[in-house]
């Protein structure tokens, strides 16, 4: 079975309420009459009721940008599965690189993120990527295996669509500089391959796979071209109507 692609938005810390139902507005139109792939966005936590009410009867998913384990709590600073589920929103962004690298969440703590958005019918958006230093110094492939084995430690699955994986090189976030669609292939197949090694093969085989770093509509039809490419988890280009609209509209 074909993987369903995926096209994801991650508005950071970016709009005010006003420019987020606009934003938001504009991406359901965007994909009213597409119906071959999802599209999701994640906006800041400030407008994500106003987001769900624009979304709602669309085919645009809403998604948080982190979530917390536990269903309520002394936890400062969190939002809990329950409050995304009760507000509609389906899943999450867990592990993003400014979470690892900006805020220095470590694998375990993102372990316990994904294990409570999954066990609260959230599907997570695993994050994961090396840094250039890492990539130069040969490393890729260990500490990507690293974060894929400590992420996913205690997890498992019904089915693939509880889990969606991202592969973000850090070098390539919100610099520019995007991987070559040879050099993301190639890591995507190694991390289907992981995966299968993880959960069953055929779980493995249908999940979704998204790229991450400097997607814009120059280069996403490329990207999704390639076969273990299901998808882009997009920064800076989602938070422009028409760039996001190209991107959404990919043709393989
Ligand atoms: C991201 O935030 O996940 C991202 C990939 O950002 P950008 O598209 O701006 O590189």
């Amino acid at each position: 079975m074909a993987r369903r692609p995926l096209i994801a938005g991650n508005w950071k810390m970016h709009t005010s309420l006003d420019e987020a139902r606009a934003l938001a507005v504009a991406v359901v139109a965007a994909s009213n009459d597409l119906d071959d792939r999802d599209v999701m966005i994640a906006p800041p936590s400030t407008a994500l009721s106003e987001v769900a009410g624009v979304v709602a009867d669309s085919n645009v998913i809403l998604s948080s940008q982190n979530v917390h384990w536990a269903v309520k709590g002394a936890f400062t600073g969190e939002i809990s599965p329950l409050m995304l589920k009760d507000i509609g929103c389906k899943m999450a962004i867990i592990g993003h690189s400014e979470r690892r690298h900006v805020f220095f969440e470590t694998d375990e703590l993102i372990n316990k993120r994904i294990q409570g958005a999954i066990e609260n019918e959230i599907t997570p958006v695993f994050c994961i990527g090396e840094t250039l230093s890492q990539r130069e110094e040969g490393k890729m492939i260990d500490v990507l295996e690293g974060q894929v084995w400590s992420g996913l430690e205690n997890v498992s699955l019904h089915n693939a669509s509880q889990l969606v994986v991202a592969y973000e090189p850090v070098w390539a976030i919100g610099t520019g500089k995007t991987a070559t669609e040879n050099q993301a292939q190639e890591v995507h197949a190694y991390l289907r391959d992981l995966l299968g090694n993880i959960f069953e093969k055929n779980i493995a085989a249908q999940m979704r796979i998204l790229y991450g770093g400097s997607v814009k509509p120059e280069n996403i039809d490329i990207l999704m071209q390639q076969d273990d490419i299901d998808g882009v988890l997009v920064g800076g280009a989602a938070l422009e109507a028409d760039s996001f609209e190209r991107i959404i509209r990919f043709h393989k």
